[in-house]
C-alpha cells in the first residue's frame, strides 16, 4: 500500500484533504494524524475491523487498549455507560487537551478496540487538524500513538512516515506535536481516581478541581510486580538500540559521572552518546552529545525527549548516558519515559 503524506496548514487545514481523510476512515481505513501529545495512528473506534488493522499496523499486543478521540463532549455520553460528576469537572477544566480519562464502556464500543476491556479510554484532543479529522471520521477515533511497537512515540510526521510507511492510507502532517509526551491517564471507574500514566495535566491540576487523586502503585514501583491497570504500560517502551543509562544528582557530579563513564565506554572500544540540556552541553567533551534543550524550559525537555531517543537510534552508539528530569511539574511524566526507555538503569550519584 503507497501511503500518502498531506501537509496541512494549521491555521487553515485543507478542508478537502480532511474530508478525504475522514472516508478513509469511514472506510475502514487508517491515517496517521496530529494531536497536542504526539501523533495517533487512527481507526474507525466503532468498527472492529479497524481497529484490528491498527494493532496489525503497529505489531501492538491486542490485550493493549486503544484511546478513543472525540471532537465533541457531548460524544463521551454516546460511548460512556456512566460520567462521573467528578469526570465532569476534569472535562470542563482540561479538555479539550491533554487528559484521557477512563470510563465504564456501552456496547456501542467494540471489545476489539478496548482490548477486551469492559472500560473505554476516552480524550478529546485540542489540536485544530485533530479535531477536524475525528469530526470528519464520524466522531469516534481508535488512535494509539503512531509508531512501531516498542520504538518512541512520534511527534512529527517524518518519525510517522519512518515507522508506517507503507502500511496505512495516509498522514496528516501537521507539524511538530507541542507538547511531545503521551497524555495522562486517569482512572475514573474508581473513586478516588487513580492516575495510570503521568503527562502535561498532572496529579496537583487535576486535585485542585476534584480533590485526592491517586496514583497506580504499578507507576511508582515498577519492579514491584503488581499488575499495572493500564495495560500498555506493562510493555518494554521506547527502547533505545543502544543501552541507555540514566544519571541522577546534583548537576556538576552528574555531568562528572557521565564524563567518566563515557570515557570507560570508550576505553573498551565502545561508542558512547550522551543526553543532556543546552547548560551542561558544553560539559561533555567526548562522546555524541545531544541536548533535550534547556533545562529551565521544561516543555522543551518533553518535546524534543523522543525525537533524540530516535536520532540516537541512527547512530552507531553503544552505550548512551541521560542526565534526569525530576524537577517541575512535567518531571515526572518526562522521567516515567526515560525510566521505561532505560529499562528503569539508574545510576545515584
Ligand atoms: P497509546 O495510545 O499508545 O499511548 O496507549 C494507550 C494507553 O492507554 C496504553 O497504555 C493503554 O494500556 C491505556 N489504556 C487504554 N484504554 C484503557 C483502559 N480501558 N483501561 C486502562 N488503560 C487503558
Ligand atoms: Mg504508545
Amino acid at each position: 500500500m503507497e501511503t500518502q503524506i498531506k501537509k496541512l496548514d494549521y491555521e487553515r487545514p485543507d478542508e478537502k484533504v480532511i474530508a478525504e481523510a475522514g472516508r478513509i476512515i469511514l472506510a475502514g481505513g487508517l491515517v496517521a494524524f496530529p494531536t497536542e501529545t504526539v501523533y495517533g495512528l487512527g481507526g474507525d473506534a466503532l468498527n472492529p475491523e479497524s481497529s484490528k488493522k491498527i494493532y496489525a499496523a503497529k505489531g501492538r499486543p491486542s490485550d493493549n487498549p486503544l484511546i478513543v478521540h472525540i471532537a465533541d463532549k457531548e460524544d463521551l455520553y454516546r460511548i460512556a455507560r456512566t460520567v462521573p460528576e467528578k469526570a465532569e469537572k476534569l472535562m470542563e477544566a482540561f479538555w479539550p487537551g491533554p487528559l484521557t480519562m477512563i470510563f465504564d464502556k456501552n456496547e456501542l464500543v467494540p471489545g476489539e478496540t478496548t482490548g477486551g476491556l469492559d472500560t473505554v479510554a476516552v480524550r478529546m484532543p485540542s489540536d485544530r487538524i485533530a479535531a477536524a479529522f475525528i469530526k470528519a471520521a464520524g466522531g469516534f477515533v481508535a488512535a494509539p500513538s503512531a509508531n512501531v511497537s516498542g520504538r518512541p512515540s512520534t511527534t512529527t510526521a517524518a518519525h510517522v512516515a519512518e515507522d508506517l510507511s507503507g502500511r496505512i492510507e495516509m498522514i496528516l502532517d501537521g507539524g511538530q506535536a507541542v507538547i511531545g509526551l503521551e497524555s495522562t491517564i486517569v482512572d475514573m471507574t474508581v473513586d478516588p481516581p487513580v492516575i495510570l500514566r503521568p503527562g502535561a495535566v498532572t496529579k496537583e491540576m487535576m486535585e485542585e478541581q476534584i480533590g485526592a487523586v491517586e496514583v497506580d502503585k504499578a507507576m511508582i514501583a515498577p519492579d514491584s510486580g503488581i499488575r499495572p491497570k493500564a495495560p500498555g504500560m506493562k510493555y518494554r517502551h521506547y527502547a533505545p538500540k543502544a543501552d541507555l543509562t540514566i544519571v541522577e544528582g546534583r548537576t556538576e557530579d552528574v555531568t562528572e559521572a557521565i564524563r567518566r563513564m563515557v570515557g570507560e565506554t570508550m576505553s573498551q572500544g565502545k561508542k558512547a552518546g550522551i543526553i543532556a540540556t543546552d547548560e551542561t552541553a558544553s560539559c561533555y567533551p567526548e562522546g555524541l552529545v545531544m541536548s533535550l534543550g534547556a533545562r529551565k524550559h521544561e516543555e522543551e525537555i518533553a518535546m524534543h525527549l523522543f525525537e533524540v531517543l530516535r536520532r540516537f537510534d541512527e547512530t552507531d552508539v553503544d552505550c548512551i548516558y541521560s542526565e534526569s528530569f525530576e524537577e517541575s511539574p512535567i518531571g515526572p511524566a518526562i522521567m516515567n519515559r526515560l525510566l521505561k526507555a532505560a529499562g528503569h538503569k539508574v545510576i545515584h550519584v
